[in-house]
C-alpha cells in the first residue's frame, strides 16, 4: 500500500441476503465504518437489496456497488440492468469482469470492455476483475493471461477514463477455495500490473490506480497483503458476508 492511494475494501456478496438480510448486514458495517480513516469500504448486495441498502446507507461513507451490469444503456434487453439504472438506485461503484461472470456467464474480455465502457458513461466506477486460473498459472502464463484482461477490457479508454478505475486481482483458484494467494505471488502480479499501466498510460495514471486483492482475504491474512507496496485493498467474497468477519478485515483502516 502506499500514501498516495487511499486503500478500497468491498464485500461481494454474490447470489445471497434476502433484502432484510442485506440492510442488517449493512447496518453493522455502516455502525463501524464511520470511525475507519485510513481507507473506504464498499458492500455489493444482489440487485433486489440495491434500493433498501442504499436508503440505509444514506449519509454514510459506505460505498454501495452492484455486482454487474449489462453494457447497453436502455432497450430491449430483457432481464437486464444497465449502469444509469445502478446510479438511479444509488450506487457509486460496479463490479465487472469477475471470474464468476466469465466462467458461468461466458464473458470475455471484450464484453468486459463494453460494460466497463458503459459503467464509465454512467458516471459511476468500474472495479475490474481480472485473474488466473490454477491451470493458466500452472502453465506459466499468469502474466500474459492477466495483461491480456486488463488491456482487453481497457481497450479505448484513454488515460482520464482509465485514472477512473479500481482493478482488482483475483486468482481464480484463490476464491472461495480459502487458498489465499500467498503475499509474494500477489505482490508478484500487482507489480507487474502497475508496470503495464505505467508503460501504457504513463507514471501519473499508474501511481494513483487502485489494485485490489481478492481470494479468500480474511482479517488474520489482509495485513500481510497490505503490506506489499502495489496492494491497495481487497474484494471480499465468502469473509464479507457476516459483519464479525468483515469487519475483522476493515478495522485495518482504523
Ligand atoms: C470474490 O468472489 O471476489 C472473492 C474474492 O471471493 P472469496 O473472498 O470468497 O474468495
Amino acid at each position: 500500500m502506499s500514501d498516495i492511494r487511499k486503500p478500497i475494501v468491498v464485500g461481494n456478496w454474490k447470489l445471497n441476503k434476502t433484502v432484510d438480510e442485506a440492510v442488517d448486514l449493512a447496518t453493522e458495517i455502516r455502525n463501524i465504518a464511520g470511525s475507519l480513516h485510513k481507507g473506504e469500504v464498499g458492500v455489493a448486495p444482489p440487485y433486489t437489496a440495491l434500493a433498501a441498502v442504499a436508503e440505509r446507507l444514506a449519509d454514510s461513507n459506505v460505498i454501495l456497488a452492484a455486482q454487474d451490469c449489462y453494457h447497453e444503456d436502455h432497450g430491449a434487453f430483457t432481464g437486464e440492468v444497465s449502469a444509469p439504472m445502478l446510479g438511479d438506485v444509488g450506487c457509486t461503484h460496479v463490479i465487472v469482469g469477475h471470474s464468476e461472470r466469465r466462467q458461468f456467464f461466458g464473458e470475455e474480455d471484450g464484453l468486459v470492455n463494453k460494460k466497463v465502457k458503459a459503467v464509465l458513461r454512467a458516471s459511476l466506477t468500474p472495479i475490474l476483475c481480472i485473474g488466473e486460473l490454477l491451470t493458466e498459472r500452472e502453465g506459466g502464463n499468469t502474466f500474459n493471461v492477466v495483461e491480456r484482461q486488463l488491456f482487453g477490457a481497457l481497450d479505448g479508454l484513454d488515460e482520464e477514463l482509465v485514472s477512473r478505475i479500481v482493478v482488482a486481482y483475483e486468482p481464480v483458484w484463490a476464491i472461495g477455495t480459502g487458498v489465499v494467494a500467498t503475499t509474494v505471488q500477489a505482490q508478484e502480479v500487482h507489480g507487474f500490473l502497475r508496470g503495464k499501466l505505467t508503460e501504457r498510460y504513463g507514471e501519473p495514471v499508474a501511481h494513483a490506480m487502485r489494485i485490489q486483492y481478492g481470494g479468500s482475504v480474511k482479517g488474520n491474512n489482509f495485513e500481510g497483503l497490505m503490506a506489499q507496496p502495489d496492494i491497495d485493498g481487497g474484494l471480499v467474497g465468502g469473509a464479507s458476508l457476516k459483519a464479525e468477519s468483515f469487519i475483522d478485515i476493515i478495522k485495518h483502516f482504523r
